[in-house]
């Protein structure tokens, strides 16, 4: 990643990151160890969906000296006390806002934890957040930046025609996309009401190494592995926008560094495919990888349908294309390929 990755002039820029020990969070975390020197500050409440292994490993591989530049913050954000003393303890340049109960059928099982965190959790770091804010020396409010990292869902669902934009009008369907549209609404709220220098980020589903085995290509990829049925809801034919986590991290840094304070980006792989089309990818390449005398194609089974399952999402991402001149470099089937070989190395740690 280039040198001049942050835009404040700041030699060695302290960035508060919360939610930082979960999938995409962590991939965030270890991007920067390795290709810049900023401090990290790990905001995170440590839940059944979070992993620090990666983060300890890329540590480990960087040695000693680098240890300094990451610390846990083990804090959940419905404690705003603590939330707000870590805020004053890390003296963040910039607060990238990832945590959020994310999982869509946890949410239909269990709302609340979704309400609370991705809602109220967001509210308390935005307070916290002003507070230190109106705090800082004038020089610092001028490049401090708050961005909060949201998903394509809060826009409900599409037809089999057009794309979601910055434009798109919000109409989430499941409890996990309502609880993260109320968290945009508040982000943009703080930017208006009280001048918080906000971004907003809205990407369509992330795969890659490290994620949880609940989501859907880990979880096709480990039944497969371990010679389970693989589920598919409805008729497998509901569509999804793919982007490999690297991509998502170069189009957040770019908001980040380049974005207009106030604005929204969508950030998509620009790779649509049925769940039918990703699932049979995945099974053809584990053929070929992990040759058994069956096809794993045999293990698929459909399964009832996801209580208010979204048909189609499709993100137009041009603005951030065009503006801020971000483009994935990962194809849906090289990504997979990256991530199919990454469990069949790993997914021991991963069950
Ligand atoms: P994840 O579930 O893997 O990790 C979330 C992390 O947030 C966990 O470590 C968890 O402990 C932490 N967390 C949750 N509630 C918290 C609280 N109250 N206080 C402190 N920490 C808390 O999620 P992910 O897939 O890495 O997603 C990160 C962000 O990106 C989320 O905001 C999600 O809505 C958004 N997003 C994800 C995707 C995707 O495909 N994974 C797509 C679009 C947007």
């Amino acid at each position: 990643m280039e040198g001049n990755l942050f835009n404040c002039q700041i030699k060695n820029p302290r960035i508060l990151i919360t939610g930082g020990a979960g999938f995409i969070g962590s991939a965030l975390i270890r991007n920067l160890l390795i290709n810049t020197s900023c401090y990290i500050f790990n905001l995170d409440k440590i839940s059944y969906a979070s992993d620090l292994t990666s983060i300890e490993e890329t540590l480990k591989k960087l040695g000693q000296k680098n240890s300094s530049r990451y610390k846990l913050l083990k804090v959940n954000l419905l404690n705003s006390n603590d939330t707000y003393s870590a805020i004053k303890f890390a003296n963040p340049d910039y607060v990238l806002h990832l945590a959020a109960e994310s999982h869509v059928d946890r949410s239909i099982e269990g709302p609340k934890v979704f309400i609370e965190s991705n809602i109220l959790g967001t509210f308390n770091l935005l307070e916290s957040v002003r507070k230190y804010y109106s705090n800082c020396d004038p020089r610092k409010k001028e490049y401090f930046r708050f961005l909060h990292i949201s998903t394509d869902e809060v826009f409900g669902s599409l037809g089999s025609e057009g794309n979601f934009n910055e434009l798109s009008r919000y109409d989430p369907r499941s409890p996990y996309s309502a609880s993260k549209a109320a968290s945009d609404h508040i982000v943009n709220a703080w930017y208006h009401t009280f001048g918080l220098p906000i971004l907003i980020t809205n990407c369509s589903n992330n795969y890659g190494p490290w994620q949880h085995a609940e989501k859907l290509i880990p979880k096709i990829i480990i039944n497969a592995l371990n010679k389970c049925k693989i589920p598919i809801y409805g008729n497998g034919e509901n569509i999804r926008d793919w982007l490999y986590v690297d991509d998502h991290i170069s189009g957040i840094l770019k908001v980040l560094n380049e974005g207009e304070i106030g604005e929204k980006y969508c950030i998509g792989g620009n790779q649509e495919k049925t769940n039918n089309e990703v699932v049979n990818s995945i099974l053809a390449i584990l053929d070929r990888e992990v040759p058994q005398n069956y096809s794993y194609k045999e293990l698929i089974t459909y399964v009832n349908d996801r209580l208010g399952h979204d048909k189609r999402y499709a993100i137009d991402s041009s603005k951030i294309r065009s503006q801020l001149n971000w483009k994935p470099k990962y194809s849906l089937k090289k990504g997979l390929i990256c991530t199919v070989k990454w469990y069949v190395e790993n997914f021991r740690r991963k069950i």
